[in-house]
């Protein structure tokens, strides 16, 4: 057997799936490697999220030069962002201007959607299908297929029916939609259905928005970037990049230390005064403490940012339609947003709560609810994704003794550090489920550079084999599941939670997210490598 492993021809060392941030980093540390790598995308081009994502007003809620790339200080004096909160279109540029300088494209093959990856255990390898039938192999497989990249439509009758145009926000067309003067509805009010919303209600003729759970909102503040805070930006970025990497979720906002009742009740007001002033997460991300797992704690910042909607929403019906019953302030992810409880005072946009009268069918000319029927020259879907495990149950992945994975994870997902399952040798994960998100591309960064360590080392030892233990999967899932125990988000359904009605078998909650903080994760994580992964079977 150790001969077909030492003879055999691989196409590559390295198979990486998705040209995402994920993705495009995992081919630069491997090439470093001096590794044979192809990444497979579905997508015509890089940028994954930033490539999908077109729809109008697509931007940042992180800030833009938090999120970048920290790995080439060439990248970063050569990189100006524009905004403090950057749009689509310059995300778009920015992730293709990486792609050019580090000559990514060239171990990329477009327009390859993966369709399974198979372990053969008699060579080590991973032997993967892509749509069109064409087959390549590698020693490891590493998967960058994103947390929130397959996007789910509503199960809605008839939807194929219409006449008009329609587009799902994740599936934008490329050429520009031209919706100046037209009839148009948005169907979902989540982070995606907001910018759109407050983008469009500017030139649409008339807008419906549908909604079945309204979100908890906060305003951006977005602003220019000018020469001055580009300079200092820059001079800055060390500190900066240090202070998210000891942040509890990688953004530069972190937890106020102080409890929400140890202070006075005008101190409290004025606090909260001051981060809904403030641009970016610090309302979520920088508030008191305790607001996200004590229930007393989170009615009073829920109390205070439901004034706001009704200080700035006209009409008082409307106003309470908008305002969140069934989960507190930011215990799902929190959409912010520029002048959009305004839109709602606009003669020409309408609200329909689909609690009240559901949505019945799409129809040739628009939608059908209970009360009547709308008809409309364009119907958008802000519908979200199927999150965090959404993109590897479309793989048929099969490891050891061909035990499917999405069998494997029927019950929830079962990783270890986010990154290995036991029974799928050789193959890592980014990104996926029992991972630290937050701030993401700092995530990506931390993750990928621990994939690759754990490939040097593998290859530097003459290892081929490379395997999470059950017991080492067993502790870290319910190490994940502990951590989430508690926190007021894991008893809210959404995306955060595996929570998805528009995906069959999903109606159930999981704890598919790692929730505690990402400084202990990285600690969790280097301590694996410094004892030269002693915790996998290794072989
Ligand atoms: C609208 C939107 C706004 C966001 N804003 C922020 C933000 O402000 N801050 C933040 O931290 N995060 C944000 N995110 C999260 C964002 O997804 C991550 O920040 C990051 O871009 C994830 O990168 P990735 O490479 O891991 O995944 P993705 O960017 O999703 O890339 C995955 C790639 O894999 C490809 N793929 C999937 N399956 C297959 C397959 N079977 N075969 C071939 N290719 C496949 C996809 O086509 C895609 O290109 C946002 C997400 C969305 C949708």
């Amino acid at each position: 057997m150790a001969a077909t492993r030492e003879t055999q021809a691989l196409d590559y060392d390295a198979i990486v799936i998705g040209a995402g941030m994920s993705g495009m980093y995992q081919l630069y540390r491997l090439r470093e490697l001096g590794m044979k790598v192809r990444v497979f995308e579905a997508g015509t081009g890089v940028g994954g999220t930033w490539y999908w994502n077109r729809y109008p007003g697509a931007r940042f809620d992180s800030e833009s030069y938090t999120y970048g790339y920290s790995f080439s200080k060439e990248l970063l004096e050569e990189w100006d962002w524009s905004e403090h909160f950057a749009g689509q279109p310059e995300t778009l540029r920015y992730l293709n201007l990486v792609a050019d300088k580090f000559d990514l494209r060239r171990d990329i093959q477009f327009r390859s959607r993966v369709a399974s990856a198979i372990y053969a255990e008699d060579t080590r390898s991973w032997s993967v299908t892509l749509a069109d039938g064409s087959q390549f192999n590698a020693r490891f497989l590493v998967t960058a297929i994103g947390p929130l990249s397959t996007p789910t439509m509503p199960r809605i009758e008839d939807v194929d029916r219409f006449g008009g145009q329609s587009f799902h926000t994740a599936r934008w067309p490329h050429e520009p939609v031209d919706y100046a003067g037209k009839r148009v509805a948005v169907i979902g009010t989540g982070a995606t259905g907001v910018q759109t919303i407050q983008t469009i209600a500017k030139t649409v003729g008339h807008l419906t928005v549908f909604q079945r759970t309204p979100n908890w909102c906060a305003p951006l503040h977005n602003s220019k970037i000018d020469a001055e805070a580009q300079k200092k930006i820059k001079a800055n970025y060390p500190d900066m990049f240090r202070r998210c990497q000891e942040t509890f979720a990688c953004f530069i906002h972190t937890p106020d230390t102080r409890g929400t009742f140890e202070v006075s009740s005008e101190e409290r007001e004025a606090f909260f005064e001051k981060l809904y002033a403030e641009p970016g997460f610090g309302i979520w991300q920088g508030n008191f403490r305790d607001i996200l797992i004590d229930r007393k704690a989170n009615a009073v910042i829920s109390d205070f940012v439901a004034r706001k909607i009704r200080q700035r929403v006209k009409n008082p019906k409307v106003a309470e339609k908008l305002i969140p019953r069934n989960h507190g302030f930011g215990t799902r992810r929190l959409p912010l947003e520029t002048f959009y409880y305004e839109v709602y005072n606009q003669d020409n946009v309408e609200l329909v709560d689909i609690t009240e009268t559901p949505i019945e069918r799409v129809t040739p000319r628009g939608i059908k609810t209970s009360d009547r029927e709308y008809q409309f020259d364009i119907i958008i879907y802000a519908t979200g994704f199927d999150a965090i495990t959404g993109s590897f149950d479309r793989i048929d992945f099969r490891g050891v003794d061909g035990v499917r994975l999405k069998d494997k994870w029927k019950n929830g997902p079962q990783t270890y550090l986010g990154v290995m399952v036991d029974g799928f040798p050789n193959m890592m994960m980014l990104m996926g489920p029992h991972t630290a998100l937050g701030n993401i591309p700092r995530s990506i960064e931390y993750n990928v550079d621990w994939v690759t360590g754990l490939i040097r080392f593998a290859r530097e030892s003459s290892l081929t084999r490379v395997e999470a233990t059950a017991t080492g999967v067993m502790a870290w899932t319910d190490h994940v599941k502990a951590l989430g125990v508690g926190l007021l988000s894991n008893e809210v359904n959404s995306w955060m939670t595996g929570y998805n009605t528009n995906v069959e078998g999903k109606q159930t909650r999981i704890v598919a997210r790692y929730s505690g903080s990402a400084p202990a994760y990285r600690a969790r994580c280097d301590e694996v490598a410094a004892k030269q992964y002693d915790e996998l079977a290794l072989a």
